[in-house]
This record gives C-alpha cells, sequence and structure tokens, in this order.
C-alpha cells in the first residue's frame, strides 16, 4: 500500500496589506518584489545612474538610494529624470537617516521624484524631537502620495524604548533573556511607529514594515513575531549579512525559512561585495532564493551534477558553465522575444549514473559520457532521448539544441 500524503510547498501567504510603491505592489497577495541598495555617492548623479541602471536590468524591481545630505537629496530629481530618459522605471526607495524630516522638507523635487521614504524609527530623533521629526516625514509622505517603510534595525534601535523595556523587564516577576527583550523592542519600535503613522494620516496602503538583524535565529523570531502582530506589509532582509558565500548562505537560510511560512512581500539580499565588486550579484542571489524555492520564475535554471571521479575530463564543468552564462547574459533578448523562457529547465549532467534520469526530467538536457562510457552524449528533450552528439563539438552542439528548443 502506498504511505500517506504528505503535503509539500509553502504555507499559505501571511495576509498583508498591499502598498503600491511607484507602479510596484508590495504585499496584498502580489509576487514577492526583489529590490536591492546601491553604494555610490547620491551626489555623483552619473555614477548613481549607472549602477541603479545596471540593478534594475539585473532584475531589481525597486532600488534604493542613500540620501544622506543636501547634495544627495538635489541629486535624487536629476537622477530620477536620467533614468526615465534611458528607459528605467523601477521605483526608487530614498533611505533617510537622522535628518530625512529635513531634506525632504527643503528639497520637494527630491520628496516627488521618489516613490518611497525609507525611516528609520531608531534614528529619527530623540525625546521631544522624535514626534515631531517622524511626523514630519510621514506629513511629506502623505502629501506626496508616497509609501513608507518603517525600517527597524539592531544596530541602531530606539534605545528609549528598549531602555524602557528593559526596566521593565527587570521589574517583572519571570525576567526574560536579554535577546529577547532585544526582539520584543525591534517589534515594538516598528509597530508602534506603524500605529502613530496611521494616526498622522498616512495610510496602511502605504505603510511597509522590517526589523533587520544580522543573526539568522534572531531574524527568523523577529519576523514572525511581526507577522502574528499585524497585517503590515513586510521587507525581509537579513542586515550585514557579509562577504561572500557567508552573506549568501546566511540570507538564504533565514529568508528561506520565512518565505516558506509565507512571511515577506518584498526582499533583499545584502552582501557586502568585494572593493570595485559587482553589486548585481545581490539582485541574482535574491532571484534565485525565490526560483528555487518556486515561488517566482526569472531566468532558466541549469540542473548540473557536481561531478566526481566519473567525469572524465573538464568538457561538462565547462559546458554547464558555459551554458548558465549564455542563458544569463541572452536573457533580456530572450525575454522580449520568447515569452515564458523563464520557465525552462536545462540539465548538464556528468556521466550514466544520473545523468540521462535527471536529463528526463529537465526540458532539454545532456548527459555527457563519464570514465569508461562510450565517448558519445545522448541529448534528452522532453522526456524523450532526442539525439546523440559525439566528437569535439559536443558542447556548441548542444548550445545548438537549446537554442532552437527555446526558438520553438
Ligand atoms: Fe558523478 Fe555521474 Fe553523479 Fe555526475 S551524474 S556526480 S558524474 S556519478
Amino acid at each position: 500500500c502506498l504511505p500517506a500524503p504528505v503535503a509539500s510547498g509553502p504555507l499559505p501567504r501571511h495576509r498583508t496589506v498591499g502598498v503600491r510603491v511607484g507602479d510596484v505592489m508590495v504585499g496584498g497577495g502580489a509576487p514577492v518584489v526583489v529590490q536591492s541598495m546601491t553604494n555610490t555617492d547620491t551626489a555623483d548623479i552619473d555614477g548613481t545612474v549607472a549602477q541603479v541602471a545596471a540593478l534594475a536590468r539585473a532584475g531589481s524591481e525597486l532600488v534604493r538610494i542613500t540620501v544622506d545630505r543636501d547634495e544627495a537629496a538635489a541629486a535624487v530629481p536629476y537622477i530620477k529624470e536620467k533614468l526615465l530618459a534611458r528607459g528605467v522605471t523601477a521605483p526608487l526607495v530614498g533611505d533617510f537617516h537622522y535628518i530625512g524630516h529635513k531634506l525632504l522638507a527643503d528639497h520637494p523635487a527630491c520628496a516627488e521624484a521618489l516613490d518611497k521614504y525609507r525611516i528609520n524609527p531608531g534614528n529619527v530623533g530623540f525625546k521631544d524631537k522624535k514626534d515631531r521629526q517622524f511626523g514630519a516625514i510621514v506629513e511629506l509622505a502623505a502629501r506626496h502620495g508616497k509609501a513608507v517603510r518603517i525600517g527597524a534595525n539592531w544596530g541602531s534601535l530606539d534605545q528609549e524604548l528598549l531602555t524602557h523595556l528593559m526596566d521593565l523587564n527587570a521589574a517583572s516577576a519571570a525576567p526574560l533573556d536579554a535577546r529577547a527583550v532585544t526582539r520584543e523592542a525591534m517589534v515594538q519600535s516598528a509597530l508602534l511607529s506603524a500605529a502613530r503613522a496611521e494616526e498622522m494620516g498616512l495610510g496602511r496602503d502605504r505603510i511597509i514594515l522590517s526589523a533587520k538583524v544580522s543573526a539568522v535565529q534572531e531574524l527568523i523570531a523577529v519576523y514572525r513575531m511581526l507577522a502574528q502582530r499585524s497585517d503590515y506589509a513586510i521587507h525581509l532582509g537579513l542586515t550585514e549579512a557579509g562577504m561572500g558565500s557567508k552573506g549568501i548562505v546566511a540570507s538564504s537560510a533565514a529568508m528561506g525559512i520565512l518565505l516558506q511560512e509565507g512571511i515577506g512581500d518584498t526582499i533583499r539580499v545584502s552582501l557586502t561585495p568585494e572593493p570595485n565588486g559587482d553589486r548585481t550579484v545581490e539582485v541574482k542571489v535574491a532571484q534565485e532564493i525565490l526560483q528555487t524555492m518556486g515561488f517566482r520564475t526569472f531566468v532558466p535554471l541549469v540542473a548540473a551534477c557536481p561531478g566526481c571521479g566519473r567525469t572524465t575530463s573538464t568538457v561538462f564543468q565547462e559546458l554547464a558553465r558555459d551554458i548558465q552564462s549564455w542563458i544569463s547574459t541572452s536573457m533580456p533578448e530572450w525575454k522580449a522575444t520568447y515569452p515564458g523562457v523563464e520557465n525552462l529547465n536545462v540539465a548538464v549532467m556528468g556521466c550514466i549514473v544520473n545523468g540521462p534520469g535527471e536529463s528526463k526530467h529537465a526540458d532539454i538536457g545532456i548527459s555527457l559520457p563519464g570514465t569508461g562510457e562510450v565517448p558519445t552524449a545522448p541529448v534528452f528533450i522532453d522526456g524523450k532521448k532526442a539525439a546523440t552528439l559525439r566528437g569535439p563539438a559536443i558542447a556548441a552542439d548542444f548550445k545548438g539544441m537549446v537554442a532552437d528548443y527555446i526558438e520553438k
């Protein structure tokens, strides 16, 4: 007899109120949005335009830029204008700290050009200034019809609120550990600020929340709390994730679990780039998280085995790498010409052990010859053997077959 069926797939999405940012919908059941952030000086108009354009071209559906001083705020409308002239329509988000209220008030063209303002409730002001300065940003957002992200961060957590909660905890009969109090402060910081923004007249359909930490388990706990207690749209991200594989693994682990639980309406993967490194890597990683989990499709997937002692040459690795990079560079053109091409699955396998089987599961796949095998490479299309390639041009021939498949 068959075993009892086990459900696969994510839990139902956490229901949130949709927020329109420019022409992109965040939350309210919309597909999870990929976003990123520039690391240029925003006062450098041409440098920022080039990086926003590169991020948007890579697939970033929202792009955040730092607005930290008058020169940066003054540059924003020109940046927007130049982007539109280049056909880049990705909504722009302004990242404000400390003096956002002043910059937005002094630069109305900046306030108008941006599609969303990011406010950090931990550094918007202290004591009596806090409400006034926070209120000024909220009022400007309402006046210009813009969304805001209220983004708490444990690196700049609201110290008044944290101290208050620590005092309450110390006086409690069953005190929590310090991490639990910090988690609570993160969540309350975001929720209390959001409630205050609503009192000040900003609709819930203009408010997105985030509460970022850099430790995976803490992040998961904080976002679960945030989702349990509200229906605001949620921006998901691990702050200061780190460099290279460490940052990618930590972001994938944390966001993978939360997305599987239905939490998260937009994601940003915060990777520390190499000096002068490619900023678009964070966009590719975010897309790959969403695509490998089955939430969205962006580019054709290439399944490849890791290779082992049965692989006879480097042909297999070279072909897998070649196909992957060929697909990535061809996608902008393919997407315009072949609707649905992003759903393609390609397999490049190293020998007969798993090669034919994996290739049959793909739309088109090749099984290269391993040690001791006849030097031929069967190609499978839609689960059926379609050809047998041999000789030194196997790689080029297979690419030609993939191109034919896409065209058909
Ligand atoms: Fe090794 Fe073959 Fe498995 Fe690839 S498919 S990992 S070459 S046994």
